[in-house]
Parts: C-alpha cells; structure tokens; sequence
C-alpha cells in the first residue's frame, strides 16, 4: 500500500509506503482538543516507511510530540523524539482515509454519548494496554 497526504495549505507533505502497524480512534481530551473535533483516527507507521516534507511544529503532550503545519494549522503527527514509530492522523490523507478501519477504541469512557462504539475494534476505557 502506497498513500500519500498532506496539510490544508500543502505546505507539508507525506508519503507513506506500507500498511500500518495499528489503527485506533482516540476521544481523550487532548485528541479532542487538538483535532478539534469530538475524537481522532490515527494510524501507527514504522518511522522509516514514512516521507516527509514541509516544516512542522510541535506541541509537546501526554502522548508525545504533536506535529502540526505552522501555516495552516493542520494536525499531522505525533511522535517522540527517538522513537522508530510514527502515528499519522488519517484525515490528512489525500482522498480520505476509507481504506483503513480503526482496530482499537482508546478512552472510551469520553466517547460521546451519541457515537456508537465500533464493532470490530477493540475496546479501552483508557490508554492502551502496555504491551510486553
Ligand atoms: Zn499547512
Ligand atoms: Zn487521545
């Protein structure tokens, strides 16, 4: 799988080769707040199967480093430094992200009330599980 995406002004740019490690939706208050939206979709990539170009900011959360377009705005990446992961926000693939479904549900004890749970991904009241 090759997909490709970008900033609302384009001014950053990505390409991805590759099918992701893990695929999740998140409704934490951070992920509400910097997506501006009710929860975020997000895939997880290896580092290194992943392009970038442009220059991003970063806002230093819970989770790590959120990367965003200093022109625009758009909500891009997170990761930390040194890490070999990089997590994409789906919506900022170009075309959408309808190829790839969400395996997991983080922080479902702040999913809206009128959002049904997704079937096929499974369930966390918080943060994912720590994997061994
Ligand atoms: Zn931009
Ligand atoms: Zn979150």
């Amino acid at each position: 799988m090759t997909l490709s995406g970008g900033c609302n002004c384009g001014q950053v740019r990505y390409a991805i080769e590759g099918e992701p490690i893990r695929t999740g939706l998140c409704h934490c208050e951070s992920c509400r707040k910097s997506s501006g939206s009710a929860f975020s979709f997000f895939g997880v990539w290896p580092r290194a199967s992943v392009t970038l170009s442009g220059d991003l900011a970063c806002w230093q959360s819970r989770a790590g480093g959120d990367r965003f377009c200093p022109h625009c705005g758009s909500s891009l990446f997170c990761w930390e430094e040194g890490s070999d992961e990089i997590e994409i926000k789906l919506g900022t693939l170009d075309g959408g992200p309808s190829s790839i479904a969400p395996g997991y549900e983080l922080w479902t004890i702040r999913r809206e009330h009128w959002l049904a749970p997704q079937a096929e991904a499974s369930q966390h009241a918080r943060d994912r599980p720590k994997q061994d």
